[in-house]
C-alpha cells in the first residue's frame, strides 16, 4: 500500500503540473475551480460510466426497438450519484434523430439540474463506422484496412467515423483497436490490424489523426480510447479474454509501439484488456497502468476499464474477494473511469473508501482531473450535443465511396491459377456458399447490434455479394443455390446439380458474424459442411473461385487445392458486394495483402517474424514455416518486377541514415497498385532475432508499362531490439534490408553496422 499510495500522490503532482501545460489556461483554471467546488460524490460521480439503458424505462437489457428516458432513473443516477459519463445503446440502432432525442435529454437534464452543470461526456463503439446509428456508414473493419497497406484508408474511416458519431451527438468513440494478436483462435483479430507492430502503428496514426483531427472542439471530431491495453490479444488458450503470458521485453517490443504512437497521436483516452498478462489481470496491474502508460509514455488522458470488469475480478479472476476490493484495487492501481455498467455500485463503494482511508483524495483528484479535461478539450461545456441536421454528409455517396475504396484495395488475391480471374461476364456462373446473399456477413460484428446478426435492421439499398455479381453478370447468367448454412446443409445436392449448367462457381463461404465471448471456437477448421460443399461441387470439374468472408484466417487447406482461385474479402463492409464484384469481373485490380499469417494447419500457428529456432523442422533444417499463405501475399491481375535494390553503402555507424533505393515496373497490360514491403533482418543478437521484421511499406499505382523509383531511409534504431533489461538496444554486427513486392519474392542488401 505505501508503494501505491506514495506513486500516487508524486504522479498526480507531475500530471497536475503536465496537464496544466498542456490546456488552455482557461480550461485549466476552470478545471481546477470544479474540483475544488466538488464534493467527494461529485468527484466520484465523475469517475462512473453506465450503460445509456440504466436511465431508460425498462430493464437494462431490454428487447424494445425504442429507448425513452426515465426521469426517476436520472433523479437517482445523475442528481443523487453524480454519474458523469454514458455509454452504448439498448438492442435497436437509432437513427441520429433519436439519438440526439436521448442525448439531449440527458444531457439538458443534467445542465439544468445538476448543482455544477458539468456535461455528460457520452461513448460508444464505432469501430467501422458509426455502426451502432442506423444507416450510418459502414466501412470493412479494422483486419480489412490494414490488408489495404494504405493508411489513407485508416484515417479516412477515423474521420467520417468521428464526423457521423458526431452526427448523433457521440463526442467519444471506443476505438481503435491496437492489439496485436498472434492467436489465429482468437475471435477480436477482425476488430484489430492484424499481427505486425509496425503495420499497426501506421494505422493507428491515421485513423486518430482522421478522428481527432486538430481540435476536438470541432464539431466533426470524436476523441478515441485505444483499446485494449495491454496483451488482450494474445490469450494462451485462443478465447475471448484468456491469460497471456508476455515478458516484458517482448511487451514492449511488439504489444507497446501501437499505444505508444497512439498516445504521441493525441489519444485522450485508453480502455483496459479485461483478461491478465502474467497473471494480474490488466485492470489491477498498478505497473503497467500507472508506472508505464501514466508515467514512463506520459499519457494524460484518462484510462477506463472494460465492461463490468469489477465483477470479472471476483468471480472470474479471483484477485479480489468483492466488487469493493475490487474496486479499490482497480482505482489504486490506475483506473481513472469505471466502465460499471448497470448501477451506481462503484461510485458508492469508491466514496467509502475514500472515507475509509483506503483511496487517498489525491489519486481521485487526478482521475478527475483528467476526465475533465477531456471534456473541456471536446468542447461539451460549450456545446453538450450537437444538432443532426448539421451533417448534411451524413450517409452520402460521398461517404460510401470512401468505405467503398477502402473495401477495393482490402480485398486479396491469394491464388489465381491459369488466369481463372477475371471472370468474362458473359460466362454462366453459379454463385453459392453461406456467406453469398447477406449484408450481415460482409459487415460482421458490430453492426447496428453488437453480434450483427439481426437482418431486420438491415440496410435494405445495399448488395450482397449475390446482388453485385447479378448487376454486372444479368440475371440469365447467374444461378444461385445456398449450398449449406455454417453448420447445416441446405441444398448442397441440388446446388451441385444447379452447377452442371455453369462455366464457373463462386463459393462464398466463412464464418457468422460474433465477437468476444461468442467469437469463441473449439477449432480453427473450417464447418465439415462447407467443406463438403467445396469437396462436392469440386468432383463436377468446374472451376472454383471461392470466396472468404471471415473474421480469422479458418484452416483451408483440403479445400485449397480444390479451387482455382481464392479470394479473401475479410468483412469488407457495406459496399463489399459491390467490391468483391468489380474484383471478380475485372473491374477493378485486386490490391490487398494479407495482414496476417494464414495458418495451412492448426498445429503449426506461427507469425510471420517467428524466431530461427521454431522453424526447425523434423529433418533438423530450417523448413518448417509453411502457411498456407505468408503475411504480405497477395496477388494482382498484373505483374510487377523490381530492379535490383541500391543502398547507400556496406557499413554504416550508429546514428547513420541507411538508404535503399529501387525501381518497380508494371509489366502488365492493366494499371495495378503495389506494395512494396521492406523488411529488416538481424543476423546474430543476444536475443534471439526475428526472422524478418516490417519496418517500412509503400502502397504505389502504376499505369501498364510506368516505371516508379522508390527510396526508403532507415535510420540504425529500425535494427533495434527490446533486450532483457526492457530498453532499445542496436547491437553492431550484419543485418540484411529484405525488400519487394511478395514474400516470396524478397530481395536481399546486406551491410555491416560498426
Ligand atoms: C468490449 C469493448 C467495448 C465495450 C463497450 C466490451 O465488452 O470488450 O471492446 O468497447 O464492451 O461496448
Amino acid at each position: 500500500m505505501g508503494r501505491y499510495l506514495s506513486s500516487i500522490i508524486f504522479m498526480s503532482g507531475i500530471l497536475l503540473f503536465v496537464s496544466c501545460g498542456n490546456v488552455k489556461n482557461e480550461g485549466k483554471n476552470k478545471i481546477e475551480e470544479l474540483i475544488q467546488q466538488m464534493t467527494l460524490e461529485e468527484k466520484v460521480g465523475q469517475m462512473t460510466n453506465i450503460g445509456l439503458t440504466a436511465v431508460c424505462k425498462g430493464p437494462f437489457w431490454s428487447n424494445a426497438d425504442s429507448l425513452e428516458i426515465d426521469i426517476e432513473k436520472l433523479n437517482k443516477l445523475i442528481l443523487k450519484y453524480h454519474i458523469g459519463s454514458i455509454q452504448n445503446k439498448g438492442k435497436y440502432p437509432p437513427t441520429k434523430e433519436e439519438w440526439y432525442n436521448i442525448i439531449s435529454q440527458i444531457q439538458d437534464f443534467t445542465l439544468e439540474k445538476s448543482r455544477l452543470k458539468i456535461p455528460i461526456l457520452f461513448g460508444n463503439d464505432g469501430v467501422h463506422g458509426a455502426n451502432y446509428t442506423a444507416s450510418s456508414t459502414l466501412f470493412p473493419h479494422q483486419i480489412a484496412c490494414a490488408a489495404t497497406w494504405n493508411a489513407k484508408h485508416a484515417e479516412k474511416m477515423g474521420e467520417i467515423t468521428a464526423y457521423e458519431m458526431r452526427a448523433s451527438s457521440i463526442p467519444w468513440n471506443y476505438a481503435p483497436v491496437l492489439d496485436i494478436s498472434l492467436q489465429p483462435l482468437w475471435g477480436r483479430i477482425f476488430e484489430t490490424f492484424g499481427e505486425d507492430t509496425y503495420l499497426t502503428t501506421q494505422m493507428t496514426n491515421s485513423f486518430i489523426k482522421g478522428s481527432q483531427g486538430n481540435s476536438l472542439s470541432d464539431n466533426t471530431k470524436a476523441a478515441v480510447c485505444l483499446k485494449h491495453f495491454i496483451g488482450y490479444g494474445n490469450p494462451n488458450n485462443g478465447k475471448d479474454r484468456g491469460t497471456a503470458n508476455i515478458v516484458e521485453n517482448e511487451l514492449r517490443q511488439y504489444y507497446l509501439p501501437p499505444f505508444e504512437e497512439g498516445i504521441r497521436s493525441g489519444a485522450k483516452t485508453i480502455m483496459i484488456n479485461s483478461g491478465s498478462v502474467n497473471g494480474i489481470p490488466g485492470l489491477v496491474n498498478h505497473h503497467l497502468i500507472t508506472d508505464l502508460l501514466k508515467g514512463e509514455l506520459e499519457f494524460h488522458g484518462f484510462v477506463i476499464s472494460d465492461w463490468d470488469d469489477l465483477t470479472k475480478l471476483v468471480y472470474a479472476h479471483n484477485v479480489a474477494k468483492d466488487n469493493k476490493e475490487a474496486a479499490k484495487l482497480a482505482v489504486l492501481a490506475g483506473m481513472d473511469m469505471c466502465m460499471v455498467p448497470y448501477n451506481e455500485s462503484f461510485a458508492i463503494d469508491i466514496v467509502e473508501l475514500v472515507k475509509q482511508g483506503e483511496i487517498p483524495i489525491e489519486r481521485i483528484d487526478d482521475a478527475v482531473r483528467r476526465i475533465l479535461k477531456v471534456k473541456f478539450e471536446l468542447g461539451l461545456f460549450e456545446k453538450p450535443y450537437t444538432s443532426p441536421e448539421q451533417y448534411p454528409l451524413f450517409a452520402s455517396e460521398e461517404f460510401s465511396n470512401a468505405s467503398y475504396e477502402a473495401a477495393k484495395e482490402c480485398i486479396t488475391l491469394l491464388k489465381n491459377e491459369n488466369e481463372t480471374l477475371p471472370i468474362d461476364k458473359t460466362k454462366k456462373i453459379l454463385v453459392c456458399g453461406p456467406t453469398a446473399n447477406s449484408i450481415n456477413f460482409l459487415n460482421g460484428a458490430w453492426s447496428r447490434t453488437w453480434s450483427g446478426q439481426e437482418e431486420n435492421y438491415n440496410d435494405t439499398n445495399k448488395a450482397t455479394i449475390l446482388d453485385a455479381i447479378i448487376e454486372k453478370a444479368g440475371k440469365n447468367n447467374v444461378h444461385y443455390g445456398q449450398g449449406t448454412s455454417f453448420t447445416e446443409d441446405i441444398n448442397i445436392d441440388s446446388t451441385v446439380f444447379l452447377s452442371q449448367e455453369c462455366d464457373i462457381i463462386i463459393a462464398c463461404i466463412g464464418e457468422k458474424p460474433a465477437t468476444e465471448k461468442p467469437s469463441d471456437i473449439e477449432e480453427l477448421e473450417l464447418s465439415e459442411v462447407q467443406l463438403k460443399l467445396i469437396k462436392n461441387l469440386a468432383a463436377t470439374g468446374k472451376p472454383i473461385v471461392l470466396l472468404l468472408l471471415e473474421g480469422r484466417p479458418r484452416i483451408i487447406r483440403e479445400i485449397e487445392v480444390l479451387s482455382k482461385a481464392i479470394i479473401m474479402a475479410y468483412l469488407p463492409g457495406q459496399e463489399g458486394g459491390k467490391a468483391i464484384a468489380d474484383l471478380l469481373f475485372g473491374d477493378c485490380n485486386p490490391s490487398g495483402r494479407l495482414p496476417y499469417t494464414y495458418p495451412r494447419y492448426s498445429g503449426s500457428i506461427l507469425k510471420y517474424n517467428y524466431k530461427g529456432m521454431d522453424a526447425m523442422d523434423k529433418e533438423f533444417s530450417l523448413g518448417g514455416f509453411n502457411p498456407q499463405y505468408e503475411f504480405g501475399e497477395g496477388l494482382s491481375y498484373t505483374s510487377f518486377e523490381y530492379s535490383e535494390p541500391t543502398l547507400s553503402d556496406s557499413i554504416f555507424s550508429k546514428g547513420d541514415t541507411i538508404t535503399i533505393e529501387v525501381e518497380i515496373t508494371n509489366t502488365g497490360e492493366i494499371f495495378g497498385k503495389e506494395v512494396i514491403q521492406l523488411y529488416t533482418r538481424d543476423h546474430f543478437a543476444t536475443i534471439s532475432p526475428d526472422i524478418k521484421r516490417l519496418a517500412r511499406f509503400k502502397k504505389i499505382g502504376l499505369k501498364a508499362g510506368e516505371s516508379k523509383s522508390i527510396k526508403f531511409k532507415l535510420s540504425t534504431d529500425d535494427f533495434a531490439f527490446v533486450g532483457t533489461d526492457n530498453k532499445w538496444i542496436t547491437e553492431p554486427g550484419e543485418f540484411s534490408i529484405l525488400i519487394g513486392g511478395r514474400p516470396s519474392e524478397l530481395q536481399t542488401k546486406s551491410f555491416f553496422l560498426k
